[in-house]
């Protein structure tokens, strides 16, 4: 039934307001809800203090850099794991193997750095990153390991799998990005991610300078585990044809069901019931989340998941949050997606929810299918929100 459910729709919804898997399941027994945000904590995250001050002067220029073609200028080096990465914007009637034989590097090295799920989506105008005279496997996996960001593991998965955050920046309004919380099922998600990471590695003027932007790529390592059989950055050969069991974590929940906005233990998914932890954020990657969160003090937390097609504010209980809706429309403008409520089915423990509860500004980005990555339309939206974010704090 779980697998022919998933054959026969073809989305990921997520979202909803009202509490029908305990409908579903008969009586709705009254669960102590932890769902504090500082109570009973104990940070285990080492990240850098974050001062929120109350207005701040629109003191950077967010530039963005659109090279075309090679240019010596925009490669940066890494003498550790001589891995020279550049930026390239495609040209009409490029195609990933001219580009490839520009830079003296490999199609799979173009895919696998961008995270080209199909070659022939490629268009006029993306933009790409190359690594001049590179080829071979793991070039992903290498660049990520040279990243220039803070990186630090905040967290580990019930399966015993590190869960990673990385720190663009370093201004005073931070924003969080988290993707693949549901896992190896909505993989385009990581891979966004990872890609959004790589470019601003490159470009890091893009992001404002009063903002701090912390990258989650993956949430869920064990559900990305279980489709990719990798911890970290993957290629999309590896992924498998099924990948519905790489929804959940190693303890078989559903982690988008596991926050304490409107919990139940048996949660839904589609037509399908699925396990909402055994108590309110019960798992060790929504504790870890929940943690991270707490000490980041975020002014907007994205999650990133697939594939409904649209932006949805977070809200607890039906309740309209409008940071969360202003935060939502400033990255949807730029992005094209249109902003609504989730109505597909109700939905229980949700994340974006459960931090409007806590007055944080959140919600959901849900790309319009589970491969391609949408990068170009996330980067401009996500650009969009970092520069627009103040106007949020001055409210
Ligand atoms: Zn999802």
């Amino acid at each position: 039934m779980f697998l022919l459910a998933c054959l026969v729709v073809f989305v990921c919804l997520d979202r909803g307001r009202e509490l029908i898997a305990a409908q579903l399941l008969g009586d709705v027994p009254h669960y102590a809800v932890e769902d504090t945000m500082f109570e009973g904590m104990t940070s285990n995250v080492d990240a850098p203090q974050q001062v929120r001050a109350g207005s701040f002067a629109k003191s950077f220029e967010a530039k963005e850099v659109r090279p075309s073609g090679p240019d010596a200028d925009f490669v940066e080096q890494n003498s550790d794991a001589h891995i020279a990465l550049t930026g390239h914007v495609v040209a009409g009637g490029e195609t990933l193997s001219s580009i490839a034989s520009m830079y003296e590097t490999t199609v799979s090295s173009l895919q696998e750095l961008n995270a080209i799920y199909d070659p022939n989506t490629l268009f006029t105008g993306e933009r790409l990153i190359v690594s001049p005279g590179s080829s071979g496997s793991g070039l992903l996996k290498k660049s990520i390991e040279q990243i220039g960001f803070v990186r630090q593991t905040f967290g580990t998965s019930a399966g015993g799998r590190p869960i990673e955050s990385f720190q663009v920046s370093d201004g005073e309004l931070p924003i969080i990005l988290v993707g693949a919380v549901h896992g190896g099922y909505e993989w385009n998600t990581a891979l966004l991610a990872y890609r959004i990471l790589l470019y601003l590695s490159v470009y890091p003027g893009l992001v404002p300078s009063d903002v701090t932007l912390h990258i989650v790529p993956i949430a869920n390592p064990d559900g990305i585990f279980a489709v990719t059989g990798s911890t970290g950055p993957f290629v999309t050969a590896d992924i498998l044809g099924d990948t519905s069991d790489g929804r959940m974590n190693g303890n078989g929940v559903d982690l988008n069901r596991n926050w304490g906005c409107d919990w139940a233990p048996y949660a839904q998914w589609r037509e399908t019931i699925v396990s909402g932890g055994t108590r309110p954020i019960s798992e060790p990657e929504t504790r870890a989340l929940r943690s991270y969160f707490n000490s980041v003090d975020p002014v907007v937390v994205i999650w990133l998941h697939s594939a409904a097609g649209l932006l949805v504010p977070g809200g607890c209980n039906g309740v309209h949050h409008e940071p969360s809706w202003q935060a939502a429309s400033l990255y949807g403008v730029e992005a094209g997606y249109p902003v609504g409520e989730f109505t597909a089915y109700p939905v229980s423990g949700d994340g974006a929810n459960w931090l409007a509860q806590h007055k944080i500004a959140s919600f959901t980005v849900e790309l319009n299918d589970h491969q391609d990555l949408e990068f170009e339309r996330n980067l401009d939206g996500l650009l969009a929100l970092l520069t627009g974010v103040e106007s949020l704090v001055d409210e």
